[in-house]
């Protein structure tokens, strides 16, 4: 914790993946759990971590970096916070992100922009951009983050680290400040396929609090197996990716990959994703008219920040103008718009027909491979302010991680080399609740 600490002090006034840290606070823990407070079998006992800032966490405040929830101090912590603590680990701080997780980069965020570690003037990633270059940086061993069309994925890639997206309710999301609950996930960032299969033991499970949670799960361990290496194992690699923007040295380290993994015994099948090309579009109306939808509960009432006014409307039109970014703003419209009477049936309802179609795409392709193997990005970390202006270019990052939130699936992100000095992330996707095929191949890889 100390050294965590000390890194932190080093390198983040300039890298700034932090929103909060609270050196007391650690070392504090640190001291509780040297006393006896964790067994010594405690399966993160003394392990510093980070947790995305739209993870509630108890008495410390918790902004998913929005002004609207600016001096927001929680009164409960998320399951995976507790569960992390129940763990023995040591939380340090809270990481940066873009405002309420709508980003790709990590620069919609109210307070501080996050530099990429392999370079100051590139992106981090996002949303989770703050967790992933604590870790690519070394200043954690591990942190949490959400992924609701990419946000785990994509930094990890843009950062350099192993990023991971659990199946749709491995992870309790109770105390994830809500995005679009249909695709929210939380998940790790570490070094390794290793340490994220330990993170993932500690924080996996039913929790009644949460009614999207999977049960009948059972116990599982993330760690066995992991080593079993690629042998006969189906590796899917996708005809006719769309591959519009997609950078050839990406593609060719994505191919190399593929050829590694063969020449260590895995079997290459071709599938076929007939639908994917309507991922983005589909994403791109039902994660906005969910968030229009959550998002409504910051009125100037119940959390967070108040504006001056003379009326009741005029408090909440002024707290909503004042506190809320302008991509969080476009996507209330956007969701808004999509949900409206009249328009439901053209936007809304056909966007839920197609995600079916994703899904059963993915169920089909899974029927001849054990995991899917492509690109985690078009391309490697852009620099700052480059795609800011142009929505629809951000949007277009996601092409490749958007299918799995949409279909539910686990999917993985680990290094592949790099591009002009910045990394390259391979992405692996497997059945639902099959993270343990993703983590043997990331593993048998790394
Ligand atoms: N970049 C995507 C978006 O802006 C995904 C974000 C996320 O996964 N939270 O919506």
């Amino acid at each position: 914790v100390q050294q965590s600490l000390s890194a932190i002090e080093q390198i983040d006034g300039e890298l700034k993946s932090f929103l909060l840290v609270d050196p007391e606070a650690a070392l504090q823990t640190a001291d509780r759990i040297d006393n006896g407070q964790a067994s010594e079998r405690a399966l993160l006992r003394g392990v510093p971590y980070a947790l995305k800032d739209n993870i509630v966490t108890k008495g410390v405040r918790t902004t998913a970096a929005s002004r609207i929830l600016e001096n927001y101090i929680p009164p409960y912590s998320a399951t995976s916070a507790q569960k992390l603590e129940a763990a023995g680990g040591v939380m340090v701080g809270k990481t940066n992100m873009d405002e309420f997780a709508m980003g790709s980069s990590t620069e919609t965020s109210a307070f501080q922009k996050t530099a990429n570690p392999y370079g100051k003037e590139y992106v981090p990633g996002g949303s989770s951009g703050g967790s992933a270059a604590a870790v690519a940086a070394g200043l954690v061993p591990f942190a949490l983050g959400s992924d609701t069309g990419g946000s785990i994925r994509q930094p990890a890639a843009f950062c350099g680290c192993f990023g991971l997206k659990p199946t749709y309710g491995r992870v309790s999301r109770y105390g994830l400040i809500a995005f679009a609950s249909s695709l929210d996930q939380i998940g790790p960032f570490t070094r390794t396929a290793e340490d994220a299969a330990i993170v993932l033991n500690a924080i996996c499970g039913h929790d009644p609090m949460d009614s999207t949670s999977a049960r009948g799960q059972g116990e599982i361990d993330f760690t066995e197996g992991i080593d079993a290496g690629v042998k006969g194992m189906r590796i899917g690699i996708v005809r006719n990716l769309p591959e519009e923007g997609l950078d050839p040295a990406i593609k060719a380290a994505v191919e190399e990959a593929i050829r590694t993994l063969e020449q260590a015994g895995a079997q290459v099948v071709e599938v076929e994703l007939p639908h994917m090309e309507y991922a983005v579009a589909t994403y791109y109306l039902i994660a906005p008219a969910e968030a229009s939808s959550n998002l409504a509960r910051f009125d100037g009432v119940r959390y967070g920040r108040r504006a001056e006014a003379s009326g009741v409307i005029d408090m909440f039109e002024r707290s909503r103008s004042e506190g809320f970014g302008m991509e969080v703003k476009r996507r209330i419209i956007i969701g808004t718009y999509a949900l409206s009477s009249g328009y439901y049936d053209a936007y809304y309802k056909r966007a839920q027909q197609m995600r079916t179609l994703i899904r059963q795409d993915y169920d089909r392709a899974f029927a001849h491979c054990d995991v899917i193997l492509m690109p985690t990005t078009p391309t490697t970390a852009f620099k700052f302010g480059e795609k800011a202006d142009n929505p629809l270019q951000m949007y277009l990052n996601d092409i490749y991680t958007i299918p799995a939130n949409l279909a539910g699936l686990p999917g993985a992100s680990v290094p592949c080399g790099f591009a002009g000095g910045l990394p390259i992330g391979l992405q692996i996707l497997a059945k639902p609740f099959d993270e343990k095929s993703i983590l043997r191949v990331a593993h048998a890889y790394e």
